[in-house]
């Protein structure tokens, strides 16, 4: 059987004054620590650059993480997991769950093959 698919969440910008890395996170667990979530966040509103929030992350999580980010007025990107966020617009974007995947099939998770 074919692993299930997994996601990256992705913030496109994120101010100078933003948010902190426990204002957009809270309790969620994704696989990055703590500590490269810091440097993510430090990195990408010095670079003004997109900002990488969760990593291979289950389509459940991918919900948490976006339900808190838009309770603070940010809009988060969700991409199937290992690919870059500028590549997103060359990808399959699903418009029913608002995701970006690869390939030209079904989306995993109208398909069922989201992670739980
Ligand atoms: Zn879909």
């Amino acid at each position: 059987m074919e692993d299930p698919t997994t996601f990256d969440v992705w913030i496109e910008r994120l101010r100078r004054d933003g948010p902190t890395v426990e204002d957009i996170m809270g309790d969620s667990r994704t696989a990055l620590t703590r500590l490269q979530l810091l440097k993510e966040i430090a990195r990408s509103k010095s670079e003004q650059g997109p900002l990488l929030l969760a990593q291979d992350a289950p389509w459940s999580k991918v919900g948490e993480v976006r339900k808190r980010l838009r309770e603070r007025g940010l809009n988060a990107v969700a991409i199937q997991a290992d690919y870059p966020f500028a590549e997103r617009w060359s990808m399959s974007r699903c418009e029913t769950y608002d995701l970006f995947y690869a390939g030209v099939l079904e989306c995993p998770v109208c398909g069922g093959r989201g992670a739980p």
